[in-house]
């Protein structure tokens, strides 16, 4: 019986754990373990609260994850000082490392270290209820005006949640705090501002969309800042669809008459920040550069300036991965140096060691992408299998990791949490309603 542990239960993980358990050829047993003592990492701790249907998203990693050969252990920290990785290979025959990508990218520009200047990152893990978060503290009462630096979806994501009437939020599972502070909110203008050109734009049309139809909310474009970068310039070639279409909503905004909303999203292009402005230590606003193509997809300053104000500023510039102590690490791309997913020590395959999800190939791709990229590695994995296998291994590594002081919550105590959840809905008249913090989650999952 080939015994393999997936680190991570988001949907790299789940997914390298379908994969497994679907083929019939190689008998397997699979432990997923995660840090956190609930599973499916970013589908319930990135995708925003008001994404329902991703969020069902749900339903199906679940599917997996009470599959009979495979078993959840959350609260289990693959890689740290109780279970470091050479371990984990003691007790499995394979080790799958689907950890994504932890930590948000910094601008690196002056007054980045002003109050009022966050991570995209933190602010979705405060309306995500992360435990790692629960300290976290958006106070939106005093913020009229916000600047999101980005033109991803991550940003559309914050900036959609900053413009969008509570109303809205109450039939989500947001916490009760991140809640109480979008009420609060004095938000009325959100800016969220690409470097590039809108054809450059790395949102997806279908959550571009979606801010124009928020109600209460006018999204603002202006169409000086339309222009398509010279790589589009023959208007007799098409463009790709996916820059077609989000050009022709953008192309739509512009041209629509402004009319009186209670809050306006603007979507800004060719701005480089260049300084975060401020006073007594908090952010008043953002100095930007515009930018003009350069002719090879990038861009080039103008030496014009423009200051937008913001007492709160989101850097939404995308997530990198972060070095597991005791695995090899590509510091340039920020991820596992592997082969076709097997990892790769001074360039040579290690044995039973392998990666899949973000922390494989980088920051990028919907939920969905991790599929065909969990679908690659298990390849690997069971070609190697023969071999893996003949190695002897404990016949339970559970056993193992409570005798090492570990206190997993298996999947019994996941429907603890999601009971308690269901019940804190409940005594504050709403559905489910997430736990946001550590000691909150380890007491629903089994009386701790
Ligand atoms: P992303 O898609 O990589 O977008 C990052 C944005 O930050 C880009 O517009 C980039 O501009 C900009 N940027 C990077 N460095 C910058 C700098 N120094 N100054 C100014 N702007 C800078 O990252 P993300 O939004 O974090 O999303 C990560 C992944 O999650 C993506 O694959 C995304 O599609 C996915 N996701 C999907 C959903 C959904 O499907 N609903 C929701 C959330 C996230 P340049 O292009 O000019 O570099």
């Amino acid at each position: 019986m080939l015994r393999v542990a997936v680190v991570g239960s988001g949907p790299s993980g789940v997914y390298t754990a379908q994969h497994l358990a679907q083929q019939r050829e190689v008998p397997v047993r699979v432990d997923v373990l995660d840090r956190l003592p609930c599973p499916f990492g970013l589908v319930r701790y990135g995708v925003a609260p008001d994404h329902e249907k991703i969020k069902s998203l749900q339903g199906n990693l679940r599917t997996v994850l009470e599959d009979e050969r495979i078993r959840f252990l959350g609260h289990v920290e693959a890689g740290g000082p109780e279970l470091p990785a050479h371990r984990l290979l003691e007790l499995y025959h394979a080790v799958v490392y689907c950890v994504g990508a932890a930590r948000d990218r910094r601008l690196g520009i002056p007054g980045e270290e002003l109050a009022g200047v966050r991570s995209a990152t933190d602010f979705v893990s405060w309306y995500s209820a992360h435990p790692d978060a629960a300290e976290e503290r958006f106070g939106l009462d005093a913020v009229g005006s916000a600047v999101v630096i980005g033109a991803g979806n991550v940003a559309v994501d914050v900036a959609r949640i900053l413009a969008r009437g509570v109303a809205d939020l109450l039939p989500t599972d947001i916490p009760q705090t991140a809640l109480g502070a979008l009420t609060a909110s004095g938000v009325r203008e959100v800016h969220m501002v690409a470097r590039r050109g809108p054809s450059q734009a790395k949102f997806t049309t279908k959550e571009l969309r979606e801010l124009g139809g928020l109600s209460g909310v006018a999204t603002v474009v202006r169409p000086e800042e339309l222009a398509l970068d010279p790589a589009y310039a023959d208007p007799s070639a098409p463009l790709p669809g996916p820059v077609r279409r989000n050009v022709e909503v953008l192309r739509g905004w512009a041209g629509a008459p402004g009319g009186p909303a209670l809050r306006r999203i603007g979507l800004r292009f060719y701005l480089r920040p260049v300084e975060v402005l401020g006073r007594d230590g908090r952010a008043t606003g953002v100095r930007f550069e515009r930018t003009v193509p350069d002719g090879r997809g990038g861009v080039t300053g103008t030496g014009v300036f423009e200051e937008v104000p913001a007492q709160l500023v989101l850097r939404s510039i995308g997530y990198e991965g972060v070095a597991l102590p005791g695995l090899p690490f590509d510091p340039r791309t920020c991820t596992v140096p592997h082969a076709a997913g097997r990892i790769l020590r001074e360039g040579v395959p290690a044995e039973g060691e392998y990666v899949a999800g973000w922390i494989k190939r980088g920051p990028t791709g919907v939920i969905g992408t991790n599929r065909p990229c969990a679908k690659e590695t298990v390849g690997s994995l069971l070609a190697d299998a023969a071999r893996l296998v003949s190695r002897p291994r404990p016949a339970d590594p559970l056993t193992e990791l409570r005798a090492a002081g570990l206190r997993p919550v298996e999947w019994r105590g996941w429907l603890s949490i999601e009971r308690a959840e269901a019940e804190l809905g409940r005594s504050l008249g709403r559905r489910s309603v997430k736990i946001p913090d550590w000691s909150g989650l380890l007491t629903a999952a089994g009386g701790r």
